[in-house]
């Protein structure tokens, strides 16, 4: 069993890049910056007007009340042909180039609004550097500099294989003993998120021969991730099944709760990840693990979610002897991050964890923490999203 920072620089130390490619503005959200991008302009780009107002020499209007001369207007869009002479004054709108010669524009209220060339950003700086995912602001900046095409990280091909003879599909109602496959599903959208293109592998059995047949096309995509079958039951056949493939496994238990274990392996250029089936544990160790990889392969600058520091509002118990995520809904209250965990019944309770927006960690030598402790707290995917106010139901 090998800590989890230990198992995340393995796993990072074995993961390839993928060659860039060029993508349209339109298509970029989520993929990862592979080039640094310089602005071709300075911004603003003229002396631009923050008013609707008035153009006007500021020495003019020091004895306010004064009563100048409108000699004209600018729209935005249009470029003045005439300077400010002494004593005159241009109507400007905001976003309008303000004449030469005006010091400042008279809004209602006073101020000299106007913004000066360059003042943002001179041409040929750096605006957003190689490595960067791309959220709608750096769409926003892509575009004002001129970028309709750049280059990215390709994104990676993932193949999801799902192992389990208990496992009925979304369609279905299990029958005794049966269960859905949440898993495939979940796995699935945590990798499209990631910026993987997914390979639906499907469902096969707790049969070795089933399995491989599964595995040999999964090991052609750039990452295999296998649900299920890789704890010690007498029918967990996935390691077995990738050594007869020659995968080279790195490590196979990791003291992490959930999810202590799971196989990473390598064969060539393919990653394999043998992820514990149990929902929560198949969620958090690809959380951590897979989806760094996927990010780090489109050539990711950061490839781990943030963490902080918050107050626990409740205490916490550890008896894992593993490093332990605990669900928990975090929230910024007088001044500070408070988290409420959440009530769990373990590495199954797939609903509590669609609950939480971070996971405490608490770490492996601890038992417990107390109420009123800081502690860290991984924030999920999920954190802009939801606002941690307690679930009443
Ligand atoms: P395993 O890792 O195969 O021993 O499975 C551990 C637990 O996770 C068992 O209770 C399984 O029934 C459950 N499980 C395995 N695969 C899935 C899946 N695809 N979706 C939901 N639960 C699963
Ligand atoms: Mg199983």
């Amino acid at each position: 069993m090998i800590p989890v920072e230990e198992a995340l620089e393995i796993v990072l130390a074995h993961t390839p890049s993928l060659p860039a490619e060029e993508v349209l503005l339109t298509e970029a959200l989520g993929r990862v910056l592979a080039e640094d991008v310089r602005s071709d302009l300075d911004l603003p780009p003229f002396d631009r007007s923050a008013m609707d107002g008035y153009a006007v020499r500021a020495g003019d209007t020091s004895g306010a009340p004064v009563v100048l001369d409108v000699i004209g207007q600018v729209r935005a869009g249009q470029f003045p042909e005439r300077g400010i002479e002494p004593g005159k004054a241009i109507q400007v709108m905001t976003g309008a180039p303000v004449p030469a010669g005006a010091t400042a524009v008279q809004p209602v209220e006073p101020g000299a609004h106007i913004a000066r060339l360059g003042t943002e950003v001179r041409a040929g700086d750096v605006v957003l550097e190689r490595g960067l995912s791309l959220d709608p602001a750096s769409i926003g900046v892509l575009a004002a500099v001129g970028k309709g095409r750049l280059r990215v990280g390709r994104r990676p091909e993932v193949a999801v294989l799902v192992t389990g003879d208990e496992l009925v599909d979304v369609w279905e109602r299990p029958g005794p003993g049966r269960i859905r496959n949440s898993n495939g599903f979940a796995v699935a959208a945590q990798a499209r998120w990631a910026g993987a293109q997914v390979r639906e592998l499907g469902v096969v059995p707790d049969q070795a021969d089933k399995i491989a047949e599964a595995v040999r096309w999964g090991l052609e995509s750039d990452v295999l991730v296998i649900s299920g079958g890789v704890s010690e039951g007498a029918y967990d056949l996935v390691e077995p099944v990738l050594a007869r493939f020659d995968v080279g496994l790195l490590f196979t238990k990791v003291a992490i709760k959930p999810g202590a274990p799971l196989v990473f392996g390598r064969r060539g250029d393919t990653l394999v990840f043998g992820l514990p089936g149990n929902p929560v544990s198949a969620q958090v160790t690809f959380d951590l693990f897979a989806r760094a990889a996927l990010l780090r392969m489109q050539g990711a600058k950061t490839v781990s979610r943030p963490v902080v520091e918050v107050e626990l509002e409740d205490g916490v118990k550890n008896r894992s002897g593993r490093k332990a995520h605990l669900p928990a809904s975090v929230r910024f209250e007088g001044g500070r991050l408070v988290a409420r965990p959440l009530r769990s019944m373990g590495s199954a309770d797939l609903v509590a964890h669609a609950r939480a927006n971070a996971l405490v960690v608490i770490d492996a030598d601890r038992t417990a923490a107390q109420a009123g402790e800081r502690a860290p707290a991984i924030l999920l995917g999920n954190f802009l999203e939801r606002d941690g106010a307690p679930f009443e139901g």
